[in-house]
């Protein structure tokens, strides 16, 4: 297996002090001030020493490993999605999303995914590689860069772009504590999603930091779920539901559960009483995230309308279950949940046929605010 490689955001503070060898202590300091309380691209640290400067420009270990590839902006400028080519050439996307009261970047954390739910983007591409902890902070770090030029405060990150999460926790874990740590997030405002790989949330659960589990459900009986989500066949829901137990005595929070409404399939009235128990069948019930389905090319069945969308909500009210009805951002320009496949936005498509595969000769394009 090809090593990942290793650049300027996998390195702790002590690790840059020991890359930078020499250097006296207050300079690595500064450095990392400079990249994660001011959040500038090394080019811009015009305060540190032009040697140094010439040090880190000389050394691939010390560049950021991000390349925007293309960004779009979503018709209300709200949702803003980034392409980034990663060493080695695999793409991701980013996400960033303005709310009214808050500002969350949805971040990937493997280019690709292994878990193949077919009516998932990412799914229907299968697996190319895991990301590095750098990768997955400069994600968040350049979000958080963006959200500053856009006059709002980055104070949200969920981990639920492209790839599992907790398939890749010894890279995951360390950027949750970066941005905890460097980036002064609470951990209250971290989100690890899953699609209930059982050991990952046995370890998270024995982390000190208590984030955020959201777990992805869409099915409350093993037969639907073994359908959708094929992990099911690994970890079935009895085994599932034993591990968001253990999760909840060990934070004492509760978790909350997604769930993809796809029409006439997880949308009846005896999905939402199923969904219900399951949800109730924890110390403190589940909180419920609906997400109409959204349109993938791999997939053939719709979303459940609004009308079915509220009648769904109300069956699990009715059961003394909460739900929000999550507002789907970023539909039109594919970084909606589920669709993001790392290709190039469809403006910047052109003729060119498998413009996709071929990313990186695409200009970066312009970020424009509509
Ligand atoms: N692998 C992780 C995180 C990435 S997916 C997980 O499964 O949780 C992020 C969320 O989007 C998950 O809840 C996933 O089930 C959901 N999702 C995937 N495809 C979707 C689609 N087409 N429409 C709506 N939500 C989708």
């Amino acid at each position: 297996m090809v090593p990942l490689p290793t650049r300027l955001y996998d390195h702790d503070a002590a690790g840059l002090a020991d890359l930078l060898d020499g250097e006296p202590r207050y300079r690595v300091d500064q450095l990392w001030d400079g990249l994660y309380r001011q959040l500038a691209h090394p080019d811009e640290l015009t305060t540190l020493p032009k040697a140094l400067r010439a040090r880190m420009a000389g050394d691939e270990g010390l560049q950021p490993a991000l390349t925007p590839v293309a960004s779009s902006t979503d018709h209300d400028g709200a949702t803003v999605k980034w392409l980034f080519a990663l060493p080695g050439g695999p793409q991701v996307e980013t996400v960033l999303m303005h709310y009214r009261d808050r500002t969350t970047v949805c971040v990937s954390t493997q280019a690709g995914c292994a878990m193949a739910c077919g009516f998932c983007a990412t799914g229907q591409g299968g697996f190319e590689r895991h990301l590095t902890t750098g990768e997955i902070v400069e994600q968040i770090v350049a979000a958080a860069r963006q959200a500053r030029q856009d006059g709002r405060r980055l104070g949200n990150v969920v981990f639920m772009g492209m790839g599992e999460p907790l398939a890749n926790l010894d890279n995951v874990w360390p950027a949750v504590e970066r941005a905890h740590g460097a980036l002064g997030m609470s951990a209250r405002h971290l989100t690890l999603s899953t699609v209930g790989i059982v050991p990952g949330i046995r370890r998270v659960a024995a982390q000190d930091l208590p984030v955020n589990l959201a777990v992805s459900l869409h099915a409350a009986n093993d037969a639907l779920r073994d359908d959708l989500v094929p992990i099911n066949r690994r970890y079935p829901l009895d085994v599932l539901m034993a591990a968001c137990t253990e999760y909840l005595a060990a934070k004492g929070r509760r978790l909350s559960f997604e769930w993809a409404l796809i029409d006439g399939t997880n949308d009846r009235r005896s999905d939402a009483a199923e969904l219900a128990d399951l949800a109730r069948s924890l110390p403190l019930p589940a909180h419920v995230n609906l997400i109409p389905l959204n349109p993938t090319p791999g997939w053939p069945t719709r979303g459940t309308p609004p009308e079915g969308v509220r009648r769904f909500r109300q069956w699990l009210d009715d059961r003394g279950v909460n739900a929000t009805v999550r507002r789907n951002r970023g539909t039109d320009i594919d970084a909606a949940c589920g669709q993001l496949a790392a290709r190039v936005p469809r403006a910047d498509r052109g003729a060119g046929a498998g413009a996709g595969a071929s990313g990186s000769q695409v200009a970066p394009v312009e970020l424009t605010r509509r």
